[in-house]
């Protein structure tokens, strides 16, 4: 079986947002879709280990930012590669609160939908919210952001927990040369990336050849942003 066929299903990227005791999160989802247009209703399917998942449950309701092309990284690592538990993803985030609490991310969305929680399935890992639509907004004309341009342009991966996540084949990883020396990798144990000194990461100023050790300290993780203090040898 070919798992990587489930990688040419198109998505579109979102950040789901609650609230529970007052305390806001969010995360990253590509899996929302319409389910039917009578009453406006949607689906999203969030693993329950996520926080998210857990506020979800508490509230009833979420929101859905559709985000844009444009949306960095930064964004993007910090509400899908981190957890709510031990990081403040709203610090710094333009957010519209609505009466009960829950947020909204305005932040390099398109649009916004509300929704109501009407209906949940139980999906061994994950868990199917069903949901209708109270109220929707369009931000700006910018174009959504698909999954595949996430991939194929922003080199985004899926993080474990994501319902597409598959398992990159085993060794593939390690084909490079391994072991200690200048051209160790280092993996980012926050979202997964490696960093290759063969191949550098020129987009941020590093060039093919630089070894993990001489990196600048102001460099971070291309996809989560964080710093290279959360890597470790590959
Ligand atoms: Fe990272």
């Amino acid at each position: 079986m070919k798992l990587e066929t489930l990688h040419k299903i198109s998505y579109g990227l979102y950040i789901i947002a609650a609230v529970k005791d007052g305390k806001p999160n969010g995360q990253i989802a590509n899996t929302v879709f319409q389910i039917t247009s009578e009453p406006p209703t949607i689906a999203v399917s969030i693993n329950k280990n996520n926080l998210t998942h857990e506020y979800i449950l508490a509230s009833g309701r979420f929101s859905v930012s559709i985000l844009e092309k444009g949306a960095p990284m930064q964004l993007i690592g910090n509400f899908g590669f981190k957890s709510g538990r031990e990081f403040d993803k709203f610090s710094g985030i333009k957010v519209k609160n609505l009466a009960d609490g829950t947020p909204i991310v305005l932040d390099y969305a398109l649009g916004f939908l509300e929704v109501k929680v009407v209906n949940q399935f139980d999906c061994g890992t994950h868990t199917i919210f069903f949901a209708k639509v109270i109220d929707a907004e369009i931000l700006n004309s910018a174009e959504p952001m698909t999954y595949a341009y996430y991939h194929d342009v922003k080199k985004g991966k899926a993080p474990k927990t994501a319902p597409t996540y598959i398992r990159e084949e085993d060794g593939k990883e390690s084909e490079a040369i391994n072991g200690e020396g200048p051209m160790q990798k280092y993996v980012c144990k926050i979202c997964g990336y490696v960093y290759d000194p063969t191949k550098g990461d020129p987009d941020n100023g590093v060039s093919a050849g630089t070894s993990f050790a001489k990196i600048p300290d102001s460099w971070v993780c291309p996809i989560c942003g964080a710093d290279k203090s959360q890597f470790l040898e590959n």
